[in-house]
């Protein structure tokens, strides 16, 4: 056993925490190095403690874990980036928090997904310069989904096998893609797609984030958009996501705030 397999030493997110005992905590984290793993933090619950002021959601550390018994314990913790104007935005603050539900509902458990920790990097980056978060989220989605093997396809129909036409089709969840209307009518729990919408869920799939800025969808294709991707990243998951609610519901203020200003 050399010293990588005692130690860890890396950059890493909090995604969730939980008390433990009388004053530990458990941290669901997720590093550079070795993907998403838990690790107890001692003391983190005592008001002193110095871990538990740097263990925070929404705050990139670096983090020092050795090997125990059950967990890595976390040694020593460190603020790199505390991403302040996120935390003081609700509607930033609702955007990242999906970003991390989505990496805790994706990412497997001691599995090391490299390309993952710089794409939860870039999208923070990118939600606390930006304030339309829709490019950055879809974008965020399709490499989550092209990293942890569930990228939908898009390009024939995934029951017969035929190129896809320019038309309006069918999307299924449980098919992993797109439908010619021929297949699509037949079932497979499919959603109709508009072409707009087609067409715009290729772009994302095929381009550099900078590319995706040189064309915005129509807020109604962005809706569409939205919740097919919402249908299928539920039907993957199989369980209803809470964040996009509480995304929606921001969104909902902050269009009221606008039109009354
Ligand atoms: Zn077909």
């Amino acid at each position: 056993m050399d010293d990588s397999d005692r130690l860890i030493n890396s950059e890493a997110y909090v995604i969730t925490q939980t008390d433990y005992g009388e004053a530990d905590r458990i941290y669901t984290i997720f590093s550079r190095r070795n993907g998403k793993i838990k690790a107890l933090a001692h003391g983190a619950r005592k008001s002193k403690s110095r871990k538990a002021g740097h263990l925070q959601p929404l705050t990139l550390n670096h983090l020092m874990l050795a090997k125990g018994k059950t967990f890595w314990v976390i040694t020593q913790a460190d603020t790199l980036n505390p991403y302040t104007l996120i935390k003081n935005d609700l509607k930033k603050t609702a955007s990242a928090l999906y970003v991390f539900e989505l990496v805790n509902r994706f990412a497997p458990e001691n599995e090391p997904v490299i390309p993952l920790f710089q794409l939860i990097k870039e999208s923070l980056d990118r939600i606390e310069k930006e304030d339309d978060h829709f490019l950055n989220i879809k974008y965020f989605e399709f490499r989550l989904l092209k990293s942890t093997g569930f990228m939908p396809n898009l390009v024939d129909c995934v029951q017969c096998g035929e190129p896809i036409q320019p038309q309006d089709q069918y999307f299924s969840a449980e098919q992993g893609g797109v439908l010619c209307p021929h297949c699509g009518i037949k079932g497979f729990n499919a959603r109709k797609i508009s072409l707009p919408a087609l067409r715009y869920f290729r772009f994302i799939q095929r381009s550099p984030y900078n590319e995706l800025q040189k064309a915005r969808p129509t807020p109604e294709i962005q809706q569409e958009m939205e919740s097919l991707m919402l249908y299928y990243l539920t039907y993957i998951t199989e369980k209803g996501f809470n964040t996009p609610v509480f995304l929606h519901q921001v969104e909902k203020i902050f269009k009221k705030k606008d039109s009354n200003e």
